[in-house]
């Protein structure tokens, strides 16, 4: 029987994420736990800290660095000019932002993630021009090098990037590839003596091209042997024959101070030795990567939305109306308590998202997704409720909130939209019980495969459809907190159980459902990070002989985070999603397209 276009697509969507992010057996991450009903505490609990030596590395860092930003960063002045001075790009080199994980041996100060996290929040909190400027030069440029170059590479380019005295972009989007990252159509046709590949196609959107001497470029190359192409990444240097700069700046509502370009190569001739990584495994390069951006993603998105909480707890303090500071209204005491409690949460994800890179995770790309779409969509929340605090002088140019909102909305966009991500968590989570499902299932219809395969993935769905996970908390007072979230994680489990069983292989395309289940896992994750970090503040002060009550919006955290989950594991069985998909498809005229959805 012929496939039909769309079953086409979707095999090879399937085929391309098993050989992206399923090859080889990996330890059980804290997030795939979850959706198996497991209880990973260890990836968690208790809270990473850095070490002594680390913590002053960092302090140091910080105390040179905030003297740098006062004394030279003006944000307004880098938003209305839309460029970020060189002299800020060379201060920044000066005190080692540009090269901070890079090993001290090529020049860089060899922090750790959760090092390099507590620098770029500080940067976030000022200006998301100049944090957007240093993401893309080093957690998504650099990053490739460090990660998958050779040592002839690194000797070759590392060194001038750690100072900025060069500067490093990432080309992966073009029109046609956007969101669906593999639809990479830039061809690199290798030469006929093999020492070269040409490349041909054109890039947007690139954070830095204009200005940046080096390019991970992504192209398509055929595979020797196989009848097929794939994406490999290039090392790309602008003054290659052929490299055009169509558009160096353009024009823009937000983070306005970054060159964000698009250029077109025209028959570029690149040496084979400017491969990075493996031949036709540029997606794994690209997805390695933006994994370590999505966590200093977060670290900028926590420092913004303390930016916020800052400027509206200062202005509810002092603006009067009604004869009263706004602060003494309970619909402005909301917004700030949220606030407050979301930017605990967003601090204590990074910090233990960061941490699993450091302690050789292989596999957290569900944990950094949750991460960036976590902090991206609590700091538009901040921005927002900062803004609508502010009323009217908001509004006008005098005010940072402007260029705040108009910086924070990219973050929902870039890096893989919210909407991908949240697709994402869900089926990559899922597939762990998919499988084992999958497994009964074939079984049960061929019984001649032999029982033991199913036997065991029965016995391991069984166990975890009856056995409610332990949450390991020190202090009592948190002890009615760990089992409720213990119980939630059970409830998780049957929920997604119940999904996979109900829904079969449709639930691949009924992102309604996975947009819940993907709420669910996320808030699971906030609230473990936000009880680990205030069990372990808790330890830290009752040693200490302070008083250890002062964790309010902890509490609040926790207490709207099971909410919320609750919310989306009722909404997966009572929901208007039928009534939803309906209307969409009748305004949109694609009616009949969403008959798997009606849950
Ligand atoms: C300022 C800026 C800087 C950037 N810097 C870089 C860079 O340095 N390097 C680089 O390679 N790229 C960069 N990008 C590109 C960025 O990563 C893309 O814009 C992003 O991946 C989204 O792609 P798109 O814009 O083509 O949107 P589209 O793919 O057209 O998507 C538009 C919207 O459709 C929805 N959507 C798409 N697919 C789905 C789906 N499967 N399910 C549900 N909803 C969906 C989402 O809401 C999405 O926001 C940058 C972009 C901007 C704006």
């Amino acid at each position: 029987m012929a496939l039909s276009e769309t079953e086409i697509q979707r095999q090879k969507e399937i085929q391309q994420a098993e050989e992206l992010l399923f090859s080889g057996r990996q330890e059980l991450g804290f997030a795939k736990g979850l959706f198996l009903g497991d209880f990973v505490a260890d990836w968690a609990m208790p809270y990473p800290r850095l070490s002594d030596a680390q913590q002053a590395d960092v302090d140091r860092a910080l105390t040179e660095l905030r003297q740098f930003l006062d004394e030279h960063l003006d944000p307004e002045a880098i938003d209305r000019e839309a460029d970020i001075p060189r002299h800020v790009i060379d201060g920044l080199g000066r005190v080692g932002v540009l090269g901070m994980t890079a090993p001290k041996e090529v020049g860089g100060r060899g922090f750790s993630q959760m090092q390099y996290c507590k620098v770029l929040e500080e940067i976030g909190a000022r200006d998301a021009s100049t944090a957007v400027f240093t993401n893309a030069h080093h957690s998504i440029g650099i990053r490739a090098l460090l990660l998958f170059g050779t040592k002839d590479q690194k000797e070759q380019w590392l060194p001038k990037l750690m100072n900025g005295e060069q500067l490093a972009a990432f080309a992966l989007t073009e029109r046609e590839a956007g969101s669906d990252a593999a639809n990479v159509q830039m061809k690199a046709t290798p030469s006929e003596d093999g020492s070269h590949f040409i490349l041909n196609g054109e890039k947007r959107y690139i954070t830095n091209a204009a200005i940046a001497q080096v390019l991970t470029v992504m192209a398509r190359t055929p595979i020797p042997g196989k009848d097929k192409d794939a994406i490999t990444a290039f090392l790309v240097t602008p003054d290659m024959e052929g490299f055009e700069m169509i558009q160096p700046r353009m024009p823009k509502l937000g983070i306005r101070g970054t060159a964000t370009g698009r250029f077109r190569l025209n028959n570029v001739r690149v040496p084979k030795e400017n491969i990075l990584g493996p031949l036709g495994k540029g997606l794994r390069v690209a997805l390695t990567v933006l994994d370590f951006g999505r966590t200093t993603f977060g670290a900028c998105c926590t420092g913004a939305a303390k930016t916020c909480l800052r400027l509206a707890i200062e202005h509810a303090n002092s603006r009067k109306q009604f004869k009263k500071t706004l602060g003494n209204f309970d619909l402005v005491k909301k917004k700030i308590a949220r606030m407050a409690a979301d930017v605990y949460a967003m601090e204590a994800m990074t910090q233990v998202t960061a941490s699993l890179i450091d302690r050789g995770l292989e596999d957290y790309m569900i944990e950094t997704a949750m991460l960036k779409v976590f902090t991206t969509e609590r700091l538009w929340d901040a921005v927002n409720d900062c803004f609508q605090i502010h009323g009217g002088s908001a509004y006008f140019d005098d005010s940072p909130l402007g260029r705040i909102l108009r910086d924070a909305r990219i973050n929902q966009i870039g890096e893989g939209s919210n909407e991908v991500l949240t697709s994402f968590i869900a089926l990559v989570g899922m597939r762990g019980p998919g499988m084992e499902f999958k497994e009964i299932y074939d079984t049960m219809l061929k019984p001649s495969r032999g029982l033991s395969k199913a036997w065991g993935a029965g016995l391991k769905r069984l166990s975890a459809a009856v056995k409610v996970p332990e949450v390991p908390v020190r202090n009592d007072e948190l002890k009615s907190y760990a089992s409720q979230l213990a119980r939630l994680v059970w409830r998780f489990n049957f929920a997604v159980d119940k999904a996979l069983i109900l829904y079969r292989e449709p639930v691949m395309e009924m992102q309604l459902i996975q947009e819940r289940i993907a709420i669910a896992a996320m808030e699971l994750f906030a609230t473990t990070c936000v009880l680990s970090r205030w069990d372990s503040e808790l330890t830290a002060l009752g040693r200490n002989g302070h008083d250890a009550s002062d964790h309010v919006a902890a509490d609040l955290y926790v207490r709207r985070s099971f909410r919320k989950i609750r919310e989306a594991l009722r909404d997966l069985g009572d929901n208007d999603d039928r009534a939803l998909l309906q209307t969409a498809d009748a305004v949109l005229g694609t009616s009949g397209a969403s008959q798997h959805n009606g849950a």
